[in-house]
């Protein structure tokens, strides 16, 4: 009977954390949006985002999918530099450059048609939601050619490379790759003129979404994982086996997976493996760095698209 209600509130949880924890961090946002004074609305959001990470990381300890993944695997303190380095340092020091870039071009199209493209007068969740879509088109296709074509996956293989899946994961990628990553996702707002309180939800959301697409925590998402591209989903994304991993492509949403024929999501089977093919792939920090300009990353260039990748 115990063993009954145990399953159950696991069952409850799972369906229920993903939806909660995003619902409590947008609405905080939205009222810090509307209630708050700030010139620099976006910046509200990195203390949600740093509340959710503490969150997200107890209920790892709570509720894992893995607990084999709890089990810190040396990877901790690289992540955290990747999280500092990566996620904050070259997000600040880009959004401006991208802004002063491309601040002609959005001033020009504002004048052509008498104000912003953005459409402001609509609900703000709506916008949100067309901020994603927009997003996730180019992200969509910066992160398969990062799969497809060799260069890119020189730099792309770091964030590959754990061999466990835990929040922190989320923040692992190459400097050089996390600018190019930036371009899908602040270029056409700059250019469309979207707003600041769009912008932090969008912020919110693309943080939190992260932070669980990464996560060891038990989650069931239902007929919701064909709309977002969450653990069931991100899971095969990180597989050892290229067939698996060269799909669910989607960093928010995964309708452009759906689309373009990419979605993968076989309900009767668990991942194996996660990682790289590599056993001696680097895992220090600057060791990492380093690697995608090093011969011996993976495997020669010519070998990721062959047929001998694919097979098991
Ligand atoms: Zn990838």
């Amino acid at each position: 009977m115990k063993t009954l209600k145990t399953n159950f509130l696991k069952e409850f949880a799972a369906r229920l954390v993903f939806p909660v924890v995003m619902g409590l961090g947008l609405g905080v946002g939205f009222f810090l949006s509307r209630s708050s004074e700030s010139e620099n609305i976006i910046a509200l959001g990195s203390p949600i985002v740093l509340a959710a990470l503490v969150i997200i990381g107890i209920l790892e300890r709570l509720m894992p999918y893995k607990s084999e993944w709890n089990k810190s695997h040396n990877d901790v303190g690289n992540d955290t530099i990747h999280l500092f380095i990566t996620q904050i340092l070259i997000g600040r020091i880009m959004q401006p450059f991208w802004i002063f870039v491309f601040a002609g071009l959005t001033s020009y199209l504002a004048s052509q048609y008498g104000s912003d493209i953005w459409p402001h007068e609509i609900n703000l969740f709506l916008q949100l939601f067309l901020a994603l879509l927009i997003a996730e088109f180019g992200r969509y296709w910066v992160h398969r050619w990062a799969h497809e074509i060799p260069w890119l996956w020189r730099l792309h293989a770091i964030h590959h490379s754990p061999k466990r899946l835990y929040f922190l994961n989320a923040a692992r990628f190459h400097p050089i790759e996390k600018i190019i990553f930036l371009i899908p996702e602040t270029v056409p707002f700059i250019i469309l003129g979207a707003n600041a309180e769009c912008l932090l939800l969008y912020a919110i959301f693309n943080s939190i979404h992260g932070l669980f697409q990464h996560s060891n925590i038990y989650i069931k998402m239902g007929w919701l994982n064909y709309i977002f591209s969450l653990t069931e989903l991100h899971r095969w994304h990180h597989s050892k086996k290229v067939g698996e991993s060269n799909s669910n492509y989607g960093n928010n949403l995964i309708v452009w997976d759906l689309i373009f024929g990419t979605f993968y999501w076989p309900k009767k089977k668990l991942v194996k493996e996660i990682g790289l093919l590599n056993p001696e792939y680097p895992e220090g920090y600057l060791s990492q760095l380093k690697a995608p300009f090093l011969g011996d990353i993976d495997k020669p260039d010519d070998y990721y698209n062959s047929p001998e990748r694919y097979a098991d």
